[in-house]
């Protein structure tokens, strides 16, 4: 549906991006018949974006200052590619108000919200109007100014422990520390603001009470051109190791309707006080059958693909469209979630050294088709795993009639998912869908640490693994693969991770 006037035609999409999300990015480009430039540093060239784009831009060097998070050499990069729009996917730059005004300003369509809303959005203490106009109830803590440390111990205590202090600019589970006592509490500041300085370039941190039983359930929204907002119900994100989500399922065991519509209508009331267009992601914490804000990421999420499996739509194709002023969104009475979705990341990583990174040539991989079954992955066989980049090389998303019926066939699709070269976290995957309080679905952001601190107890590689081990390190030997050269093992154990048995 078009409303004449207004479209904006798209005919060549830049994509600031890599890995998966840049090949999610590609496909939904090349139904639309939209042509696509990848922007990618000088070490990005071994992988699936850059070999499916139709053209490419190198934008700098691995170090991220100096590529994807350069503004200048990313909108230059845009502009020598000869694109009329950027997706800037998640992660980088996506969350960067400054980039989308760079973009918009340099003549070219932001596929995501407005720089206003971004700057409205964004972050939680900015966000603090936008929450108030929207009435959503908030974990209680402090956002205040003063941010010497004294200070901050003091609104520690009133607060009550355990306390969260987080960097303002942070993201991504990073610049969190959980404070337990005031003994160390101005140690733990320090910290989050030594923290944020360093990864996010600001040291300002705010306080929240710490809820140490609750769910992460968030809402996917989606905003179009027209200004019309729909709630695009939640995904549950409770599996999370260091903050950090690993399991996302679509819709959560854990909501009763009543909850369901109240909790949408919160995200859709922030959304629309923020004038919000495109998709994005409202955050809560429920605890005790109270909801929290969290936060507001105003991009495509990772785990977007489960809403698209429930709900039957397809959200990167959305936001494409919508920046061409060409769609607007499903009517509410559309959106009936059939079936039951689930995540899993597959991070490059040794589940059995506590998670230790794990690099190097990928000699081998191969996804089991099936129905209900989607990979999504930026890698395949010959490409390498360096350390310059997040560890998360692909997604394995299923679906199917019920949870259960989901949770199996994920253990089935991980059981015969091959990665052959560095070490996954797929068996770790595979020991946490088996755990019954995930099978139950009771479980909260602490199941993790609870259940797994120390990850999978190292154990014995079978007869099978070291046989097939020994094959793999002849024909490595005899290949003379030259990405051995260039980014060397990890590990010396790294081939008995060829199939996550
Ligand atoms: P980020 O932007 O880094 O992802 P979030 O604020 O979204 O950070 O929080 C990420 C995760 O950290 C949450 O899903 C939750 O597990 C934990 N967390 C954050 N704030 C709190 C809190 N007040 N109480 C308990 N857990 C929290």
């Amino acid at each position: 549906m078009s409303k004449g006037s207004g479209r904006r035609r798209i005919q060549t999409v830049a994509i600031a991006n890599r890995g998966e999300v840049a090949v999610r990015i590609m496909h939904a480009c090349r139904e639309l018949g939209i042509r696509t430039v990848l922007l990618h540093s000088e070490v990005d060239v071994a992988t699936r974006a850059y070999r499916m784009a139709d053209a490419r831009v190198c934008i700098g060097p691995a170090a991220l200052n100096e590529s994807y998070l350069s503004i200048e050499n990313v909108v230059n990069g845009a502009l020598a590619g000869g694109a009329d729009a950027v997706h800037p996917g998640f992660g980088f730059l996506s969350e960067n108000a400054d980039f989308a005004q760079a973009v918009v300003s340099a003549g070219m369509i932001f596929i995501g919200p407005k720089p206003e809303s971004i700057r409205a959005a964004g972050d939680k203490i900015s966000a603090k109007k936008l929450i108030e106009q929207a009435k959503a109830p908030t974990v209680p803590g402090y956002m205040g100014a003063d941010q010497r440390i004294e200070s901050l111990v003091e609104e520690a205590v009133r607060i009550g422990f355990p306390v969260i202090v987080k960097a303002a600019a942070g993201g991504g589970g990073r610049g969190m520390k959980v404070i337990r006592s005031r003994a160390e509490a101005a140690e733990q500041i320090a910290s989050a603001q030594r923290e944020g300085q360093a990864a996010f370039g600001s040291p300002v941190v705010f306080l929240e009470k710490y809820l140490d039983r609750a769910k992460h359930i968030e809402f996917q929204i989606f905003g179009d051109f027209t200004g019309q907002v729909v709630s695009l119900m939640e995904r549950e994100c409770s599996v999370q190791r260091r903050h950090q989500k690993i399991i996302e399922e679509a819709l959560s065991p854990s909501l009763t309707p009543e909850l369901r519509r109240a909790m949408g209508e919160t995200a859709k009331r922030l959304a629309e006080s923020a004038q919000y267009q495109s998709a994005g992601t409202v955050e809560f914490l429920l605890q005790d059958g109270a909801f929290y804000f969290l936060e507001m990421n105003t991009r495509l999420q990772v785990e977007h693909p489960v809403t698209e499996m429930v709900l039957g739509i397809d959200l990167v194709k959305a936001q494409i469209l919508n920046a061409a002023q060409e769609f607007m969104v499903w009517p509410e009475e559309s959106l009936r979630p059939h079936g039951h979705a689930i995540e899993c990341r597959i991070y490059a990583e040794n589940p059995y050294q506590a998670g230790m990174p794990s690099t190097g040539p990928l000699l081998g991989v191969s996804w089991p088709e099936g129905p209900g079954r989607r990979f999504e992955t930026g890698v395949e066989t010959g490409d390498a795993v360096t350390s310059y980049y997040d560890p998360m090389i692909a997604k394995v998303i299923v679906w199917d009639e019920t949870r259960l019926r989901a949770i199996k066939k994920m253990k089935a699709t991980l059981a015969e998912s091959v990665v052959l070269g560095v070490h996954t976290n797929i068996p770790f995957l595979r020991e946490m869908l088996s755990h019954p309080e995930f099978i139950d679905g009771a479980m909260t952001t602490q199941f993790v640490g609870q259940h797994f601190p120390e990850g999978l107890a190292p154990r014995e590689r079978t007869e099978l693994e070291k046989a097939f081990q020994m094959e793999a390190e002849k024909a490595l030997l005899s290949s003379g693969d030259p990405a051995q050269g260039r980014t060397g093992f990890s590990d010396p154990m790294r081939l008995d991770a060829w199939r996550n048995v």
